[in-house]
C-alpha cells in the first residue's frame, strides 16, 4: 500500500515595496495538528529606512536602504532555515550549504521564493524582485511574485495557522473562511474589501484622496509637541498620536458607542460639542457636507479635509480677543497677540505653532484624540453601510495594515458595530508586528497561492499600480509616490499589464498554474 502525505512547504519571502526591507522564512507543516494546519515562522525581521529627516517616506532613501540591507538580511536569515539533517538522521532532498561564522551547515532548501511584486514604488519593488529571481535561479526553485494588499488581507489566516489551537474570539486568532470583509488601513491604503476567494477581493470602498495612515501622520505633525516629534526615530507619527492622546490606554477613551440602529451613519451633531465649546474648533465627519450632503452615505473614504481642518486650527489659527472668547487659551496667554486685540474683534495674528503657550499640551491631547475619533468613526460608518447592503453576512471582519495596531480603533470598531446590531460579527486584528508591512504575510500569501497551483514566470516585472479587484478603479497611492523619482520614465510593462487586462490579483501577466492538490513526496 502506498502511503501519501502532504509535503511540508518551506518558503523564503522578501518585501521591499515601501520603506521596510523585510525577510521571512515560513514553514507550513506536513502533518496538521488536531486543530488544523499549522506553521512555524523561523525568521521574520525587517529594517526600516531612516526617513525621519524627510518627515515622511522618501523613495530614494528607502531604495538605498533596500540596496544596503536586503542581501545582509537574507544572509542572516539562512541560519534559520530548518537543518537538513533531522534527528532521525534523514537528509532533506537537495540541501543547501550555508556558511556562517566560518562553518558550513546543511540546511533545507526552500520550495520556492515569495516576493512582493506590487503595488508599490517600482524601483523599490525591483530590488526585492530581482533578488528573489536570483535566489530562484540559483536554488532552482519556483518564484511566487504576489500582491501586497492580498497578503495584508490574508494575514489573519497566517495568524491562525501559527496558533491553530487558539481558535476562539478572545485570542483573536481565528481563521476566517471566505467570505470575509477586510478593512486595510495603512500608510498607503484605505480599503474595505469583500474577500470571497483566495484571488477574489472586491473593493467596497476606497479612499478618494489620501490614505488614513498618511492622514494621521500629517495630522500628528501639526498636533504633537515639536520636542516629541523630534525625539521620534521613525516616521510612524500615527502611533505616536495614539500614545500621546491616550497615555493610560483604554481608561482615556471617553467615546461611548451610539446604539441607535436606524441609521448607519453617525449624526453630525454627535461631533465636536465638547471641543468647540472649550476651544472653538471641531472636526466635521468627512463627506458629511460634500455636494450638499449627497456623499454622506457614499461608499468611499476621504481624509484630506480632516487634515486641512487640523492645519487650519494649528498652523494658521487666529486668536479671538479675550472679551469675545471663552477659550481658556487666549485669556491665559498674557504674551499672546490676543491681549492686543480690541474687544469683540478677531485678532488676525497667527499663533506660533511651536509655542506650548499658544498651543498647550492639554489642547493638543484633546485634538489628537478627536482626530482619531472622527477618522475611525468614518471607517466604522462605511463598514456599517456595507453590512447593511450585504445579504450574506461575512464570516468575519479582518482589520489589517499599520493603523490596525491602534487600540482605540479596535475599541471604537467593536463598540460601534456591537452597538449597531453586529455583536456577533467576529472582528480579527492581527498582532501589531504582522499589521505593519512584513515579509511573513508575503510568505503566507505565497504558500496559499502555491497550494492553489500558482507560480510566477521569471520574466515578471514590478507592478507599481495593481488593482485588487476585477472592475475597480485605481485610487489612492502608496506613500512616497508624491515625491517622485522618475517612476514614469522607466516604462511600464507591469503597469500596462495591469491596466490592459483589468484589475485583480491574476490580471497581471506572468502567472501560470500547475494544478492544485496534494503534493506527494
Ligand atoms: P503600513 O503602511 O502598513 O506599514 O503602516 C504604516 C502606517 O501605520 C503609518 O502611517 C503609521 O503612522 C500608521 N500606524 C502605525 N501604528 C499606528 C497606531 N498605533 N495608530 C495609528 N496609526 C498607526
Ligand atoms: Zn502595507
Amino acid at each position: 500500500m502506498q502511503i501519501s502525505f502532504r509535503r511540508r512547504i518551506l518558503t523564503l519571502a522578501i518585501e521591499t515595496s515601501c520603506d521596510d526591507t523585510a525577510v521571512a522564512i515560513l514553514e507550513k507543516h506536513a502533518v496538521p495538528v488536531p486543530a488544523g494546519p499549522s506553521a512555524t515562522l523561523h525568521f521574520n525581521e525587517k529594517i526600516t529606512s531612516n526617513n525621519a529627516a524627510y518627515r515622511g517616506v522618501h523613495p530614494i532613501a528607502s531604495l538605498e536602504s533596500h540596496q544596503a540591507n536586503l542581501a545582509t538580511l537574507i544572509q542572516k536569515s539562512l541560519a534559520h532555515l530548518p537543518d537538513a539533517v533531522t534527528s532521525t538522521s534523514q537528509i532533506a532532498r537537495r540541501p543547501i550549504e550555508v556558511f556562517q561564522d566560518g562553518k558550513a551547515t546543511l540546511k533545507t532548501r526552500p520550495d520556492f521564493i515569495s516576493v512582493t511584486r506590487g503595488p508599490g514604488m517600482r524601483s523599490n519593488l525591483a530590488v526585492g524582485l530581482d533578488t528573489a529571481k536570483g535566489l530562484s535561479v540559483a536554488w532552482q526553485v519556483p518564484l511566487l511574485a504576489v500582491h501586497h494588499m492580498q497578503a495584508h488581507a490574508l494575514t489573519p489566516r497566517l495568524v491562525h495557522t501559527l496558533n491553530p489551537s487558539a481558535n476562539n474570539a478572545s485570542t483573536q486568532c481565528s481563521q476566517p473562511d471566505f467570505p470575509f470583509l477586510s478593512l486595510l488601513v495603512s500608510g498607503g491604503h484605505t480599503l474595505l474589501l469583500n474577500s470571497t476567494e483566495l484571488t477574489k477581493h472586491e473593493i467596497l470602498a476606497s479612499t478618494t484622496d489620501i490614505a488614513i495612515g498618511d492622514a494621521l501622520d500629517k495630522a500628528a505633525r501639526h498636533i504633537l509637541p515639536p520636542s516629541l516629534l523630534a525625539s521620534c526615530q521613525s516616521t510612524m507619527y500615527g502611533a505616536l498620536l495614539e500614545s500621546f492622546a491616550f497615555p493610560s490606554g483604554s481608561s482615556d477613551y471617553s467615546y461611548s458607542s451610539i446604539s441607535s440602529a436606524d441609521s448607519a451613519l453617525l449624526p453630525p451633531d454627535q461631533y465636536g460639542k465638547r471641543t468647540s465649546k472649550a476651544y472653538h474648533w471641531s472636526f466635521a465627519p468627512p463627506l458629511s457636507s460634500t455636494h450638499g450632503g449627497k456623499k454622506a452615505s457614499s461608499m468611499e473614504f476621504c481624509f484630506s479635509g480632516l487634515v486641512s481642518a487640523v492645519e487650519r486650527h494649528t498652523s494658521h489659527r487666529y486668536f479671538l480677543s479675550p472679551s469675545s472668547s471663552s477659550s481658556s487659551l487666549s485669556s491665559s496667554d498674557p504674551s499672546g497677540p490676543g491681549s492686543r486685540s480690541s474687544p469683540g474683534k478677531v485678532d488676525r495674528t497667527p499663533r506660533d505653532p511651536n509655542s506650548m503657550t499658544a498651543f498647550p499640551e492639554e489642547e493638543r491631547r484633546l485634538m489628537a484624540g478627536e482626530v482619531q475619533r472622527v477618522a475611525f468613526t468614518h471607517l466604522a460608518s462605511r463598514i456599517l453601510l456595507a453590512l447593511q447592503q450585504r445579504q450574506q453576512q461575512p464570516n468575519a471582519l479582518v482589520v489589517a495594515g499599520g493603523v490596525a495596531s491602534n487600540h482605540y480603533l479596535r475599541h471604537l470598531l467593536s463598540t460601534t458595530l456591537g452597538g449597531r446590531g453586529h455583536a456577533d460579527l467576529q472582528i480579527l486584528f492581527p498582532p501589531p508586528a504582522l499589521c505593519t508591512d512584513n515579509a511573513a504575510m508575503i510568505a503566507w500569501c505565497g504558500v496559499e497561492m502555491w497550494e492553489a497551483g500558482w507560480r510566477s514566470g521569471l520574466g515578471v516585472r514590478p507592478v507599481r499600480k495593481w488593482l485588487l479587484d476585477d472592475d475597480g478603479e485605481w485610487v489612492g497611492q502608496r506613500r512616497g509616490e508624491e515625491v517622485g523619482m522618475g517612476e514614469g520614465e522607466v516604462g511600464g510593462e507591469g503597469e500596462a499589464e495591469g491596466k490592459g487586462e483589468g484589475g485583480g490579483v491574476l490580471a497581471v501577466g506572468g502567472w501560470y498554474n500547475v494544478g492544485a492538490g496534494d503534493v506527494i513526496e
